[in-house]
């Protein structure tokens, strides 16, 4: 693979292991975090060039990579950014937010030349920091073929999912498919317990039948533990949730189970949970255990 001048901008906890692949991957990273003092210590132990100004990062790079918390900071960077990105320049972009601001930030890339690419990611950051994330990307075919070779620095699974925005619409059914799962889950694993049964037993069974997931086999044991120091926050979760409530209403289509987990991720939130991994809907379940 070609080396590229790539620079990354947002090192919070999936933006930092991007850029070390990409460094690994030996292209020449400029690194850039709104945070003082992120960027440098990124560059301390990877080398490059650190920035705290987006506009400086960018300047004289053939590829962008954000991972931002949200729309407004794309929308913040893509104002820095695109008067200083040469036309040609690549921006992926792996940040979940809204198709809208996906196709508005497209849309205004591609009146100067450059090509930009809704790239959000699943796997979390065991998967950016093992390199194996699973990447949906909506944009130009063309886009898409340049970027390949440099997402294939930390992305296992990168597939081209349509026009821009289709990246971020892949994510939002990624989210609705797995909300109610993890709701359901936490009610099984209450039943169970409650019922008096060894539910560590329980889930072994149900592991080899037909309600065996993901959820299931990397979270249960630690649902059951309450343990929720880790993995994918609540308020992330509430936010993408939002998204996608946003994104049905607009299409018309009735979403009531990820309508009504969205509630109860809210209530997880006035518990305090916020920073909790979001499988801590366990939590609210054994709190209305009582109630119901
Ligand atoms: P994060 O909040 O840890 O990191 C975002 C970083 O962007 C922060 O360091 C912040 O300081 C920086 N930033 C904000 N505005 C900036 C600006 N204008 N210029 C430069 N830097 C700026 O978030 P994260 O967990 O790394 O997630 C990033 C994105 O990936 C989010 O959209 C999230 O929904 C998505 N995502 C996260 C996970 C996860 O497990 N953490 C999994 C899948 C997808």
């Amino acid at each position: 693979m070609s080396s590229r001048r790539v620079a990354v901008i947002g090192l919070g906890r999936m933006g930092w292991h991007m850029a070390a692949h990409l460094r690994r991957a030996d292209h020449t990273v400029s690194v850039c975090d709104v945070v003082d003092g992120v960027a440098q210590r990124w560059v301390d132990e990877h080398g490059g060039s650190a920035f705290v100004d987006a506009a400086e990062a960018a300047n004289d790079v053939e590829v962008v990579v954000t991972s931002l918390p949200a729309d407004r900071e794309l929308l913040t960077v893509a104002d820095a950014i695109l008067p200083v990105l040469g036309s040609g320049t690549l921006w992926i972009d792996h940040s979940t937010t809204s198709a809208e601001s996906a196709r508005t930030v497209h849309g205004r890339a591609a009146a100067v030349g450059v090509g930009f690419l809704d790239a959000p990611v699943s796997g979390g950051v065991d998967g950016a920091r093992n390199g194996t994330l699973t990447v949906m990307v909506g944009g130009e075919p063309a886009d898409f073929a340049r970027a390949e070779s440099v997402i294939a620095a930390y992305g296992a699974r990168v597939t081209h999912m349509g026009a821009s925005g289709a990246g971020q619409i892949t994510k939002m059914t990624n989210q609705i498919c797995v909300v109610g799962l993890c709701q359901a889950l936490a009610e099984g694993l209450d039943f169970a317990e409650t019922a008096g049964l060894d539910v560590s037993k329980v889930i072994h069974v149900m592991l080899q039948g037909s309600s065996a997931s993901w959820q299931m086999a990397n979270r249960a044991e630690r649902m059951l533990a309450g343990e929720y120091d880790y993995g994918f926050s609540n308020a992330l979760m509430r936010k993408d949730v939002g998204l996608v409530l946003d994104e049905a209403r607009r299409m018309n289509v009735p979403l009531p189970v990820t309508a009504m987990v969205s509630r109860m991720l809210a209530e997880v939130s006035d518990m305090g949970g916020d920073a909790w991994d979001w499988c801590s809907l366990m939590e609210r379940q054994r709190l209305h255990r009582d109630t119901v």
